[in-house]
Formats: C-alpha cells, structure tokens, sequence
C-alpha cells in the first residue's frame, strides 16, 4: 500500500483533450449563428442584456472551459438519456419569429426534455441555496410560453441534493422582454450577475459588490 501511495504517476491528457474537443466543437459549431444580430436566445432573454451585446462583438471570450460546466454538461447527457427512455424527446431545439418594429427576429431556444404536456429543464448548480433560482424559473416559463405547454419541471442535481419542482405556465409579456434584450435596457437583469460574467473586465455598467 505504501508502495503505491509514494509512487509518482505521470500526468496523462487523452481524456481531458476529449472532453475539450467535445467542449470546443459545440462552441465553434455556434460561433456563426451567435453572431447574428437577428438572432435572440432563450437564455439572452433571461439574463443581462448587455451580455448579448457583447456576444455579437466579441464571441469568442464566450467560450469557456471550466471543470463545473463540463460536470454539468455530463450531468445532462446522463440524465437525457434516461428521459429519452422514458419516452420524452431530448435536446429539443425550436425557433419562433417575433417582429419587432418592422425587424424580424429569431427567438431560439434548446429544451433539455418534452413531451406533449410538459418541459423538464435541468440545472446543475453548486450548492442548493435559494433554489428554484428566479432566472431558472423565468426561462421555463418562457419554454411552456413559446412552445405552448400548460406544465414544466424544474430539477436541480447539486453536490447537497436533488430536488425538483413543478412549474405551471404563467402567461408573460415575451414581446417586452424580447424588445429590453434586443435594446439592450437591463443591464445588469440580476444583482448577483456581474460577479459572475465573463465581460466584467470591459463592461462600464458592471455592478461593484461592496464586498
Ligand atoms: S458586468 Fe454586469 S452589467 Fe456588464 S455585461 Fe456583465 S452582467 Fe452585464
């Protein structure tokens, strides 16, 4: 046992190029369409707008790999294959189009799972404080708006607990919040968000935590 415990192991990388590889390659798959100006994600729509301004003009400091995002990547690929099991459809990808003075915009987004009466979103956060979390919320909530579903779940897989939540669909302004992202007036959209943004070290509306 000493033996083993004393040995030094050289530091391998096949795996690890893998996982990146996957990583990069979705990214690089996007990289045209996430600059399209015409083009507004769910997850825009949910978050700083100012961050989507951004995007459009420097998308590649959006990629990042960082062990906490594949492990929740990894999480999904899991979890969606069980649900595709179970009957549901997975990695579901939709568009609608929406005018917004006279300019025709395309709002996407991907659903982790659906069925005919309902969407599952999946998160995978690292501690379980404050869950649901509102933004997770909203961005169901605009997944049974947009596809027209009465009922959502909400599940968390963190490191403290799994715990699960059934949403029912609430009627929203899509069109208003369409129009602050595409205009770009709500920057930050959460008090928490500069903390944890990628463009904080460019961005003159970046929100100072006093501590
Ligand atoms: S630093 Fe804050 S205000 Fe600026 S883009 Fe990021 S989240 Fe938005």
């Amino acid at each position: 046992m000493d033996l083993i415990l004393s040995r030094e192991y050289k530091a391998s990388n096949k795996l690890t190029r893998i996982l990146y590889l996957r990583e990069y390659s979705n990214f690089k798959d996007r990289l045209g369409e996430m600059t399209n100006p015409r083009v507004v994600y769910v997850t825009d729509m949910v978050s700083c707008s100012q961050k989507r301004y951004y995007r459009l003009s420097y998308p590649e400091l959006a990629f990042s790999f960082e062990p906490v995002l594949v492990l929740g990547n990894l999480v999904h690929m899991g979890l969606e294959k069980l649900l595709e099991e179970e009957g549901y459809k997975v990695e579901v990808e939709f568009e609608k189009i929406f005018k917004i003075n006279g300019v025709e915009f395309r709002v996407k987004g991907r659903v982790d799972a659906i069925n005919s009466s309902e969407v599952v979103e999946i998160k995978t956060t690292r501690t379980d404080i404050k869950i649901p979390l509102e933004h997770h919320i909203l961005q169901l909530q605009l997944y049974l708006n947009l596809l027209n579903r009465e009922k959502g779940i909400l599940i968390y897989i963190t490191p403290e607990r799994i715990s699960e939540y059934q949403i029912d669909r609430e009627e929203l302004d899509v069109s208003r919040i369409l129009l602050e992202t595409i205009e770009n007036t709500v920057h930050p959209r959460w008090s928490w968000e500069c903390k944890y943004c990628t463009y904080a070290r460019i961005c003159p509306y970046k929100v100072l935590s006093e501590k």
